[in-house]
């Protein structure tokens, strides 16, 4: 059963089974990540864990670990269920690009249809940084713009070992 702290009227901080979840360090790997987690179809937190469990049959990856989930309400639409938020760090030798391409693949794995910006979906994952990288390209702005601003990313980052 989770564990729950509520913040407000709208927002709670939960404690799941993977969430948080500290393994041990990844050896041969060249590059530490931390990627953004969210959705708002279905039972998130049940798919949370299961990315989890997914994450940890990819040879490209090796997960690190992952922070408290934060249930908090949507920006830009707001006519849809709240967002059950997390974060995941991972350790990877891709690059920037290809592990772009790999998050579509997993996103899409996961039932995610690409409708309109801010739409609801059952699993959204982005990098938030990699390494202390800066990208900004047409498909990748790293760190991930507006990361600082957002609860969503910032509690679940800061319960991070
Ligand atoms: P979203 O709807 O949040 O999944 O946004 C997807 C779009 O954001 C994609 O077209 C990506 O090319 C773009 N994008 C830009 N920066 C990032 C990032 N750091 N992580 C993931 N997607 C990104």
């Amino acid at each position: 059963m989770p564990l729950c702290r509520v913040l407000d009227e709208r927002q709670s901080v939960y404690v799941d089974r993977h969430f948080p979840q500290t393994l041990s360090k990844a050896d041969g790997y060249r590059y530490r990540v931390i990627l953004g987690v969210g959705g708002n179809i279905g039972d998130t937190r049940r798919r949370m864990n299961h990315l989890w469990h997914y994450l940890g049959k990819l040879p490209q990856i090796c997960r690190i670990q992952s922070g408290v989930i934060l249930k908090n309400p949507p920006f830009g639409f707001h006519e849809q269920n709240d967002f059950d938020n997390t974060v995941i760090e991972i350790a990877t030798s891709l690059q920037p690009r290809a592990l772009l391409r790999l998050i579509w693949r997993i996103e899409k794995r996961f039932g995610r249809c690409r409708s309109f910006a801010n739409a609801p979906r059952t699993l959204d994952l982005d990098i938030l940084f990699f390494e202390n990288y800066k990208v900004r390209t047409k498909e990748l702005t790293i760190p991930h713009p507006h990361w600082s601003e957002r609860l969503s990313v910032t509690i679940p980052l800061e319960s991070l070992a």
